[in-house]
């Protein structure tokens, strides 16, 4: 794992929140613990997905997984037979070789599904998308004494934690710890800031790293589901890194003299990009378009700027097989200032660095631009912008 990098609390003066001391009573690993289980992820004791019983959303995905197989290039035919006596399926998807979504229209109806008798007949594994019901944060410059269990006792949030994990490099054989942790939440949006000892963190929005096949060097999806050639990460000849003998270097997606690892390969840099704005996109739109969260307001002024992204799609989006083609994202567009019950304050948005930079690239762009600035043209170049 890599910390995220850049980016300084804006100092923005947000009145402190009313944190609530959660009721812990779990073991604590002993003071002496090796760096090992010391920086092992803590997750909470007990907790298992679920959506709330009261959810006003309107669809309630579950993804399926075969045990000992992969399920997801089977015949549909096939397929439906193992849910022919669960009630309450609206429809059924596949999204890569590995698994289908099953999506319900009743929060009930799919936490019970979680434990329905078809799933160990059939020898299959389901659970709730964490992007349906937990966020992810970081936090920065936690000081790295403190384990991951400690942390977790400490940390306060207006929202409930469910996992704390550090974030570690590995210099030589020694798991060295590094001041970024990375805290899970329940729900749909994330606290602005944690408490730790009365400290204020503000909490930044975690975006998971661009995956790389180590299989055939592509990038978002992994070995695992890959059905690609072995290509080399050193050499591009089609046999896999391990048994290279060539003293060449060059990558294979873009021919230049680096490993295809390499994060100054100009292709992974433009993939990272568009990972991470497609991710955030992703993450805003699931949002908007759950009503679990109402609009957040801004006490304190009345003067608050709001912003409301519409999505055309549901909130679990489809994810791509195909290797070339662009992961799926919403069509958003960006309206200000609106009084749709769909509303976020800027206080929300402005947290994001990328974000940030795409709003000040755009206003750039206005800045240095010839035309006449309509509102219809300052509107498509922040949307191509925003869906870049
Ligand atoms: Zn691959
Ligand atoms: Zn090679
Ligand atoms: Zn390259």
């Amino acid at each position: 794992m890599e910390p995220e990098s850049g980016g300084d609390d804006d100092g923005c003066m947000a009145t402190p929140r009313t944190t609530k001391k959660r009721k812990i009573k779990e073991q604590l690993p002993a003071a002496s613990s090796s760096p090992e289980d010391k920086y092992k992820p803590y997750f909470k004791l007990e907790y298992k997905r679920s959506y709330p019983d009261n959810s006003s959303k309107e669809e309630f995905p579950i993804y399926v997984e075969g045990i000992n197989e992969k399920i997801g290039n089977k015949n549909p035919l096939y397929l439906s037979k193992f849910f022919k006596n669960v009630k309450g399926i609206v429809e059924k998807r596949r999204l890569n070789a590995n698994k289908i979504m099953v999506v319900f229209k009743q929060a009930v109806a799919a936490n019970d599904f979680l434990s329905h008798s078809c799933l160990k007949e059939n020898n299959l594994k389901a659970y709730i998308p964490a992007a349906s019901v937990e966020r992810t944060g970081t936090i920065r410059f936690v000081d790295k004494e403190s384990s991951n269990a400690e942390l977790y006792e400490k940390l306060m949030a207006d929202a409930e934690i469910i996992a704390v994990r550090r974030f570690t490099k590995k210099v030589g054989q020694e798991i060295v710890p590094l001041t970024t942790v990375s805290v899970t939440f329940v729900g749909t949006s994330l606290p602005q800031y944690v408490f730790l000892d009365k400290w204020r963190y503000r909490v930044y929005t975690y975006v998971p790293p661009l995956m790389q096949c180590f299989k055939c060097m592509k990038f978002r999806h992994n070995a695992k589901i890959c059905r690609n050639d072995d290509v080399c990460s050193r050499c591009s000849g089609a046999h896999s890194y391990k048994e290279c003998s060539s003293d060449i270097l060059k990558c294979c997606n873009c021919g230049g003299d680096h490993l295809a690892i390499s994060k100054f390969c100009p292709i992974k840099i433009e993939q990272r990009k568009r990972h991470e704005s497609n991710y955030l996109t992703r993450m805003y739109s699931t949002v908007v378009s759950n009503k679990d969260f109402p609009a957040l307001t801004k006490a304190k002024t009345d003067k608050s700027v709001t912003f409301a992204l519409k999505t055309k799609s549901t909130p679990v989006k489809k994810i791509e097989n195909s290797h070339e083609s662009p992961i799926t994202v919403p069509v958003s567009t960006v309206q200000t200032p609106t009084t749709n019950s769909n509303t976020l304050t800027y206080d929300y948005l402005v947290k994001d660095d990328i974000f940030l930079q795409k709003i000040i690239k755009t206003l750039v762009t206005l800045a240095n631009s010839n035309k006449t600035n309509t509102t219809t043209h300052i509107k498509d170049i922040l949307i191509e912008n925003l869906t870049k």
